[in-house]
């Protein structure tokens, strides 16, 4: 067995105790996490209405009270949310096994009642502490049967899903890559359903890069190294989401780096997703890199049209009485481009929009629903569009944009396209100036300042930049 670097632990350590120092602090910060989830799940409006106004009022032994203002807001939000709020309580603190939902004092309409739903009792017992751990990480949406398959994620999807089918280890390690809301944990958990069904007595354990590190640090706080070790080198398949987190943790990365080559040579499986590419994981030690990318590594891509709508449809089917149009679908699948996360969210606004008022949902009363987040989305333009959209407006080559060539007549349109960039996009003055030709940012600035001076005496200049503005919003 090999020993441990001491230098980093201290960090370590210091991070785990605020983490853990006091109970009451540590419930707020599970609470605080639960809810941002919520909130980017269900969306701002659901999440303003609804979840916002649920408070803890109370966690002892397995069971966690939540309260809501009313009794119309608990029975609304019980059978709509209870599962998940429990779901993603048991990511935090696995020995949860029931989440009610209470009325809070002063409201009380009637006599202190249980709970509707939301008591969704913990059953199997009898199985095993890590293993009852590893299930609680696991949602029960996130099988491979509601997995919809497109182009951008067809490659990704086959290579789980022959995983999830083999008896050893067709590809050593699996590495899924991908943008954030693309699918990666989906696939991921759909693997540990499927081995779960398949073999039952193979051990699979899924955890967060995030989580394994808590546990090490445990480990190593409780003086329990060897048991973590022999945790985690005796499980059959190894599930590690989200391994960029591991960026610049040196002592998690060693240890992980030991369990898996350990695993490896005794031919079990290991699954691991990313946001990026082993190669570009640079907070990653070398050897860690290469042996990530040494067995199959499948990028996730970015939706298409297609497979937007497909999930919509899916999804929209599997929510009871939801009466969505096609038409609807449609707008969403068009309009909300960036994940899959965002995109079940607004399905979500409008589907509760539509139960709330008691009619199917119309298209003018989506679009009303979801205006702030398709305001938000319609402002994502990239720069490549603004030199696009400004070259061809001018008539000069979009190759002008990066050239240095100061004549006039390509330095003016490259200094409106700059202006553009910066009021049209999120990027900064440095970030803008490298996508021009890597270009100061006070080359920026200065032609951010010459399109205003020259706006202001020239109108005709002006109405030029503005029509480029509209053409590009819209
Ligand atoms: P990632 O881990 O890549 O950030 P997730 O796996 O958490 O993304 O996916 C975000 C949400 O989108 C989840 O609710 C997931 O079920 C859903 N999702 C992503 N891709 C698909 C798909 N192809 N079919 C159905 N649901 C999907
Ligand atoms: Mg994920």
């Amino acid at each position: 067995m090999r020993q441990y670097a001491a230098p980093p632990l201290a960090t370590i350590f210091s991070l785990v105790m605020t983490g853990v120092a006091t109970g009451g602090s540590e419930l707020a910060a599970s609470w605080t996490r639960v809810r941002d989830r919520l909130r980017s799940e269900y969306g701002e409006a659901t999440f303003k209405n609804w979840l916002n106004r649920l408070d803890v009022a109370d966690l002892s032994g397995d069971s966690l009270v939540l309260s809501a203002p009313s009794k119309f807001m608990r029975d609304w939000v019980t059978p709509r949310y209870g599962d998940r709020i429990r779901a993603l309580w048991r990511l935090e603190d696995p020995s949860v096994r029931t989440v009610d939902i209470v009325v809070s004092e002063g409201d009380r309409t009637g006599p202190q009642e249980k709970p509707v739903a939301g008591r969704t009792a913990g059953q199997r017992a009898d199985r095993s502490v890590d293993d009852e751990t590893v299930t609680a990480l696991l949602d029960p949406r996130l099988t491979f049967g509601n997995f919809v398959v497109g182009k951008p994620n067809e490659f990704a999807h086959a290579a789980a899903r022959r995983v999830s089918e083999s008896d050893d280890a067709p590809f050593n390690p699996l590495f899924i890559y991908g943008g954030v809301g693309l699918g990666k944990t989906h696939l991921m958990q759909g693997i540990a359903w499927r081995l779960r069904q398949r073999q039952p007595q193979r051990q699979v354990m899924y955890l967060s890069a995030e989580k394994f590190m808590y546990r090490f640090v445990q480990a190593l706080r409780f003086k329990n190294i060897m048991g973590f070790k022999e945790l985690f080198r005796s499980v059959d398949v190894l599930m590690i989401d989200d391994v960029q987190f591991m960026d610049g943790k040196d002592a998690t990365q060693e240890e992980f780096f030991h369990t898996f080559n350990e695993l490896v040579d005794k031919g079990h499986q290991i699954v691991v997703s990313g946001d990026r590419s082993p190669s570009d994981l640079d907070g990653m030690e070398e050897r860690m890199r290469s042996r990530l990318g040494c067995g199959l590594v499948a990028e996730v891509h970015s939706t298409s049209y297609e497979l937007r709508l497909g999930i919509l449809q899916a999804k929209a089917e599997s929510i009871v009485g939801s009466n969505v149009s096609d038409k609807v679908l449609e707008f969403l699948a068009h309009k909300i481009t960036s994940n899959v996360r965002e995109l079940e969210g607004a399905l979500n606004r409008v589907v509760a929009h539509a139960t709330l008022v008691g009619r199917p949902i119309a298209l003018d009363s989506a679009q009303e629903v979801l205006h702030d987040l398709l305001r938000a989305h319609e402002r994502r333009v990239t720069i490549e569009e603004i030199q696009k959209r400004v070259s061809d407006y001018y008539n000069i080559r979009v190759a002008e944009m990066s050239s240095a060539r100061r004549a006039q007549m390509v330095a003016r349109p490259r200094q409106v396209a700059m202006y553009l960039a910066k009021q049209l996009t999120s990027r900064s003055l440095p970030e803008i100036g490298r996508k021009f030709g890597n270009r100061d940012h006070t080359t920026v600035m200065h032609a951010i300042k010459k399109v205003d001076q020259v706006s202001q005496s020239d109108p005709s200049f002006a109405e030029d930049v503005e029509l480029l503005r509209r053409m590009l919003e819209s």
